[in-house]
């Protein structure tokens, strides 16, 4: 198991020490360790899927497993995978399971990430369930419930005027030194741990046609890229999906990345989870996306406000982030040829967010 730099070709073993990002040439760094395909029959996810993934986390609250729902939406039948039903009301939880437990066994006390809000309370969980004291650093702008639910759990969080002033307090921290900086924009756990998502998707389906997630910092998107891919290289399918990831039109860093332009729209602010204004894999989500034949739909809040009222009323429970996915598979639904398998990731609990 070893750090890699992809870029420069830097590599030093995972447990040696702890980057954020390369220490020669600052790039994302990604972790190199042993594949093998087999799925073992546990109802803990990390057990069920060790052969995915490069260490297994000591603690568990249930994370992953989450069910699957298939609607038909004339003419197509919508799997709707319930992130949101995980211990933290996201998906992020199966990355901070992961990368938490990575920071305890190199023996930090101390844990701290900023971010608009899911990673805040799923870092604070898992933090805590590993006796660590977490910091969460949070705009003033992100939903008063996830701030609540981070202090709950017993995470502290920190107040920053915007992101730039996030980064500066992350900054500090860092420098007083025997802090672990989570950095979930950068550390490659969360992508190994958001693709266990992928090994059920298809265990109960096989593999979609297409797949339809938020992009923010674009871990998910990446994850699912990477899921599918290793299921491709260990034999177990020979297609892979077509990523269609989803931005607003406020924020569209991929977008702009895959086809050289803005389109100008209507706010979108209401997709708080998404508002990420540069996302440091911004080039590799782009050419995910681009390789699998997907695309970047953009939305806007009348949209997504839409399509939230419409996921509640039957029975979604989901943020308005997580409503975006709904929104851009409408948008292009027609696009789509009708005996396509199309999965949506519902990824953040709307319970925080009311
Ligand atoms: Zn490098």
């Amino acid at each position: 198991m070893e750090w890699v730099c992809t870029s420069c070709g830097f590599t030093r073993g995972l447990f040696e020490e702890y980057y954020w990002k390369c220490p020669r040439c600052g790039k994302p760094l990604s972790i190199r360790y042993s594949v093998r395909g087999e799925i073992l029959s546990s109802r803990n996810t990390w057990e069920r899927y060790r052969g995915f993934i490069p260490f297994m986390p000591e603690k568990t609250r249930g994370e992953g497993l989450t069910p699957i729902v298939a609607e038909k939406y004339s003419p197509h039948t919508l799997l709707f995978k319930l992130e949101y039903m995980n211990p933290g009301g996201s998906f992020k939880d199966r990355g901070s399971a992961l990368a938490v437990y990575y920071g305890y066994k190199m023996g930090f006390e101390k844990t701290v990430v900023d971010t608009s809000g899911n990673t805040g309370i799923s870092v604070a969980l898992y933090s805590k369930l590993y006796g660590l004291e977490s910091m969460i650093i949070m705009p003033r702008t992100a939903p008063l419930g996830k701030r609540k639910a981070v202090s709950r759990i017993g995470g502290k969080v920190v107040e920053a005027e915007d992101r730039l002033a996030a980064s500066s307090i992350v900054e500090k921290y860092i420098s007083d030194g025997d802090v672990y900086y989570v950095a979930h924009l950068w550390n490659p756990l969360y992508i190994i741990g958001h693709a266990t998502m992928v090994y059920e998707v298809y265990e109960e389906y096989g593999v979609p046609d297409y797949v339809f997630a938020p992009v923010g910092s674009g871990g998910l998107i990446l994850a699912l890229a990477y899921g599918f891919e290793k299921l491709l290289e260990q034999g177990l399918t020979k297609k892979l999906p077509r990523l269609i990831g989803v931005q607003g039109y406020s924020c569209q860093p991929v977008y702009e990345v895959l086809h050289g332009k803005r389109i100008e729209g209507e706010d979108s602010s209401l997709a708080d989870g998404i508002m990420v204004y540069n996302p440091p894999r911004v080039k590799e989500i782009a050419e995910k996306i681009d390789r699998s034949h997907g695309e970047v739909v953009l939305v806007g809040n009348s949209e997504i406000q839409s399509s939230l009222e419409e996921l509640w009323q039957n029975g979604f429970l989901v943020e308005p982030t997580s409503a975006t996915v709904y929104a851009a598979y409408k948008k292009i639904k027609n696009e789509i040829p009708g005996d396509a398998t199309i999965l949506l990731v519902l990824t953040g609990s709307g319970l925080k967010t009311l």
